[in-house]
């Protein structure tokens, strides 16, 4: 879609960091020296590492959660914080792989994730935005508006999602555009700010004892009998039990994991503040918004209403934000012309990880607990699953799943480094210019 503006569209005070981190500073913990034996090293601290920590510590076990970066380096300070039920694949297609019984269990935890992470941050207290503001999913030409009717109208037996239809006529209570052929409201979809779940759930994990070390990247491993040593930037420590929660920043620690995920970036920026007047006239709603291109795109009001939060992804091979932050922008003023003219304040990237099954994945191999490939849909999936993944290694029933035991796929010669990714995302990119214009 998008076609380059010249002087690029920045702010003259422009930042090339998450506009989240403004709000929620990286937070400065004690770095110090790293205990010798712990019960339980968790490597990375986004949500899925927190969220696995908070369980362990709770149950009583000595818990070091350490990170390459700041805590919360990783997406989970940098995403959209748009809460969905995360699950790509649909019933159809996961009941022809698994079995309609696994199917409708797959499809379940994703409706589980959407609803435990509204009653999860009230029960933990966590101030963080979170509102149920529903999602509309815009259709990019006829074909798919009929597509998304249609998939409403036929939802799977006791797998009903509330939604409705919004056609072209009535848009514009939705988004001030006409870009799109109408759509679907998923009403209980939900948004957050994701630098403050993040920060909440920090504050709770060092809260029930367990220690988080910023800047301590894994670099080393190897098993001893029941238990590990760990080499990191900060010295060795053992641990009896692993969680590995390393999802888009998988490397070459993990090589197993590491064939099992293909890292992608994904790209944001944020507006300059609009008027009252326009956000009113664009985002009536203040829902978030999602389209059905293959490379989507996905945008939403910030939490005070002002700004526009636009991501997608923008390129063949990886860029940087000083370069991915025109093109959003062209994209997003081909969405709403009358902003053409507002500048980027922030502009920002992080890694997420897909699977070649577009399945998140949740287990244990030779004594490393992981849960990790989130597909770029994380916030209430990997927040959930890093639950359960505690209360698995704590042994707790409760923390079984229905991801559990879903093959971990890989494919051949495949070592980590996606190089299949630049033609798809052509052929992908291609497809939808071509369905836009196919009208
Ligand atoms: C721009 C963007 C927008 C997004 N928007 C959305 C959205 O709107 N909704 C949604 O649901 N999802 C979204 N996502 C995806 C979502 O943010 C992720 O799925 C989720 O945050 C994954 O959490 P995680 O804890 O598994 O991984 P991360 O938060 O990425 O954490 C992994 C951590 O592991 C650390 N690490 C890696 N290797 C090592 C090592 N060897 N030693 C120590 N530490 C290590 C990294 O430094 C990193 O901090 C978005 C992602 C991006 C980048």
């Amino acid at each position: 879609m998008h076609q380059l503006v010249n002087p690029p569209p920045f702010a003259p005070d422009v930042k090339f960091t998450p506009y989240w981190w403004d709000r929620t500073p990286r937070p400065a913990l004690p770095e110090g020296k790293l205990p010798g034996a712990v019960d339980v090293l968790v490597i990375g601290s986004g949500y899925t590492g927190l969220a696995a920590a908070l369980q362990i510590a709770r149950g009583g076990r000595s818990t070091l959660v350490i990170d390459a970066g700041d805590a919360g380096f990783g997406c989970s300070t940098r995403n959209g914080g748009q809460v969905s039920t995360s699950v790509k694949p649909g019933f159809a297609e996961l009941a022809r792989r698994h079995g309609a019984e696994r199917a409708a269990g797959i499809v379940r935890e994703g409706q589980n994730s959407l609803a435990w992470l509204g009653e999860f941050v009230a029960a933990e207290r966590i101030e963080c935005d979170f509102r149920i503001a529903g999602r509309f999913h815009a259709a990019h030409n006829p074909a798919q508006y009929e597509m998304l009717a249609r998939r409403i109208a036929t939802q799977p037996k006791g797998l009903e999602v509330a939604a409705h239809v919004v056609p072209r006529a009535e848009q514009h209570a939705e988004l001030g555009t006409d870009a799109y052929y109408g759509g679907v409201v998923y009403e209980r979809h939900a948004c957050v700010d994701p630098g403050r779940l993040h920060q909440g759930m920090l504050e709770r994990v060092l809260e029930a004892g367990a220690r988080v070390v910023p800047h301590c990247a894994a670099t080393g491993m190897r098993r001893e009998g029941a238990s590990f040593t760990v080499e990191t930037a900060r010295g060795q420590v053992a641990a009896r039990q692993i969680v590995v929660a390393t999802n888009g920043y998988t490397g070459a620690l993990t090589p197993w994991l590491r064939r099992r995920v293909i890292p992608i970036g994904s790209y944001m920026i944020a507006t300059e503040e609009l008027a009252p007047e326009a956000m009113a006239r664009l985002m009536p709603r203040r829902r978030i918004v999602s389209d059905t291109r293959k490379v989507v795109y996905y945008y939403r009001p910030s939490p005070d209403g002002r700004r526009i939060l636009f991501g997608g992804r923008v390129s063949l091979s990886e860029t940087e934000p000083r370069v991915s932050g025109p093109r959003l922008h062209a994209d997003l003023s081909q969405i709403f012309p009358e902003i053409a003219s507002v500048r980027i304040s922030h502009s920002w990237l992080g890694f997420v990880a897909y699977t070649f099954d577009q399945l998140m994945h949740i287990g244990e191999r030779e004594g490393l607990h992981y849960a990790m490939g989130y597909c770029g849909a994380g916030v209430g999936m990997a927040s959930y699953l890093g639950t359960r993944l505690g209360q698995q290694v704590l042994g707790r029933a409760e923390g079984a799943t229905a991801l559990d035991e879903v093959g971990f796929q890989t494919r051949p010669f495949y070592r980590g480094n996606p190089w299949f990714l630049a033609p798809s995302v052509f052929y992908y990119r291609w497809r939808d210019r071509r369905a836009g214009s196919d009208r």
